[in-house]
């Protein structure tokens, strides 16, 4: 049995923000990914985080993927569009999300400790995506901790 074609598309989006997340953490950003689609399924815009380089407080890869999107499509609001995130959205793109009025929001992780899945997000997808970010913060947290100890002494 195959899954439902809008099932597998949700799997690809949700994919595509893994390749997202991790594009953002080999650029030492906090490996988040978002993927825009329009009602059809054509992907109007892939990002990941980018607060860095250029430094930018709102290069949240939910906010890149809404300007690109937006720009892509001439239009502010995005109402039948899909969004597709590896993390749970912050207040900040939660807002933004709101004013572009899109279709859903799903998002694979959520900000719990242990990156439990959302919704139908694949299990192993919010899985993933927890391991991006826990293999990010990991050594910065040792480090830190090497540091304090160090500091101590
Ligand atoms: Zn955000």
């Amino acid at each position: 049995m195959t899954a439902p074609s809008w099932l597998q598309e949700e799997h690809a989006l949700s994919l595509l923000t893994l390749v997202g997340a991790a594009e953002a953490g080999m650029r030492e950003e906090i490996p988040v990914g978002a993927v825009i689609a329009d009602p059809w399924g054509r992907i109007l815009a892939c990002a990941g985080n980018r607060c860095l380089n250029p430094v930018d407080p709102s290069g949240h890869a939910e906010m890149r993927a809404l300007r690109l999107a937006a720009a892509r499509v001439a239009n502010f609001r995005l109402p039948l569009a899909r969004i597709a995130i590896s993390l749970e959205p912050c207040p900040m793109c939660l807002a933004a999300l709101s004013m572009a009025r899109l279709e859903t929001i799903r998002f694979a992780a959520t900000r719990l400790p242990d990156g439990m899945p959302c919704q139908d997000t694949p299990r192993e997808h919010a899985s993933a995506s927890a391991m991006l970010l826990r293999d990010f913060f990991q050594p910065k947290r040792e480090n830190e901790n090497a540091r304090q100890n160090q500091a101590q002494r």
